[in-house]
């Protein structure tokens, strides 16, 4: 077995409700303070957005798991909204939350606070319809494919990728790592926005029985790797896991959030 066989094995386990609860509920969530881990995130995906820059036709998450919060603010400036997953487990997590079905998880706290960062003073529940109606399609991808998402999406044919906690958390490697990205890009437009958050020097992380490996990767390693795609940083930004994050489901040190564009020749 390879390392990526290896991965794929290892996700079998993968436990999408024990995930949720590892990571999007207090005190990794907790809206109540601005210190907390999830605040930061949305904040740098909402500033980013709220720049006019990133538009277009259609943006796709790449590895979205069972969670939406990554695309809360990004899909306001696209017609279509693309969701993805390798599991499809997870799949029918998302799709469970966008049909509204009982048992969803709820994301409502994250649409709150989300509007309230937009100050427009639209009730949560109008951002939350817009959202479930946009989104077209949740749709199985790999990143360890040339053409990450198959027949669906073809290279060069999308104008915003957003992805979190994916590319480093599916990679047993480095250079597998760094060809994943590649992988990923392909799909983008030239001058493409990819909006990407991922977790530093991590080696591993829990998801009900699954013990997840993580390529551990330095901003300067991340750095390095957009360079080798040919995509240009806009804004590169960190933040340090304070000890009240440290919940004992991963060994994370910090997490970076990046803006950054496909390179216009490539
Ligand atoms: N994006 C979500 C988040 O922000 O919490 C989930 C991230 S989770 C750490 C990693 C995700 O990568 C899982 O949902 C998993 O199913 C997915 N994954 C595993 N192998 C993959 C592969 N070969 N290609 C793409 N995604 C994969």
């Amino acid at each position: 077995m390879n390392g990526v066989q290896a991965v794929a094995k290892s996700y079998q386990l993968f436990n999408p409700r024990a995930y949720l609860q590892n990571n999007y509920v207090p005190p990794r969530a907790d809206f109540s303070s601005e210190e907390s881990v999830m605040c930061w995130k949305l904040r740098c995906l909402h500033e980013a957005c709220a720049k006019g820059e990133i538009k277009g036709h259609n943006v796709v998450d790449i590895g979205s798991g069972p969670t939406i919060y990554q695309m809360l603010s990004a899909f306001e400036h696209f017609k279509e909204v693309i969701m993805t997953d390798y599991l499809e487990v997870n799949r029918e997590e998302l799709w469970k939350w966008l049909k509204n079905e009982p048992g969803k998880f709820d994301w409502s706290p994250y649409f709150e606070y989300v509007c309230k960062l937009e100050g427009k003073g639209e009730p949560w529940q109008n951002k939350e319809k817009r959202f479930r109606e946009q989104v077209t399609r949740v749709i199985p991808l790999d990143i360890h494919q040339s053409c990450p998402l198959g027949k669906e999406l073809a290279s060069g044919s999308v104008d915003c990728l957003v992805s979190s906690f994916c590319l480093e958390a599916c990679s047993p490697d480095l250079e597998t790592f760094q060809k994943a990205l590649e992988n990923v890009v392909g799909v983008l437009k030239p001058q493409g926005h990819f909006l990407w958050i991922g977790a530093l020097e991590e080696s591993y992380y829990l998801a009900g029985e699954a013990r997840l490996n993580v390529v551990p990767v330095t901003e300067e390693m991340v750095r390095a790797a957009l360079g080798k795609a040919k995509c240009i940083i806009r804004e590169f930004r960190t933040y340090s896991m304070t000890p009240a994050m440290k919940v004992g489901v991963d060994d994370v040190s910090g997490i970076f959030f990046v803006w950054a564009q496909k390179a216009a020749n490539k």
